[in-house]
């Protein structure tokens, strides 16, 4: 199973998208692109709400 997330589905103009096996390592990878990108802090349940799993 992997999981999935994209920007612009979260509600941003961004071409971010991630995908990975590990929901660990995609949380992780999430966080810190919202952090640099868009100046937003998101917690493990915030990311997980927005999460896709394919
Ligand atoms: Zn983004």
């Amino acid at each position: 199973m992997v999981h999935e997330l994209t920007c612009r589905e979260a509600g941003y103009d961004c071409d971010f998208m991630i995908r990975s096996e590990s929901e660990d390592q995609l949380i992780e990878m999430v966080q810190q692109h919202a952090k640099e990108t868009h100046d937003k802090e998101m917690s493990r349940e915030d990311v997980q709400g927005l999460v896709k799993t394919v």
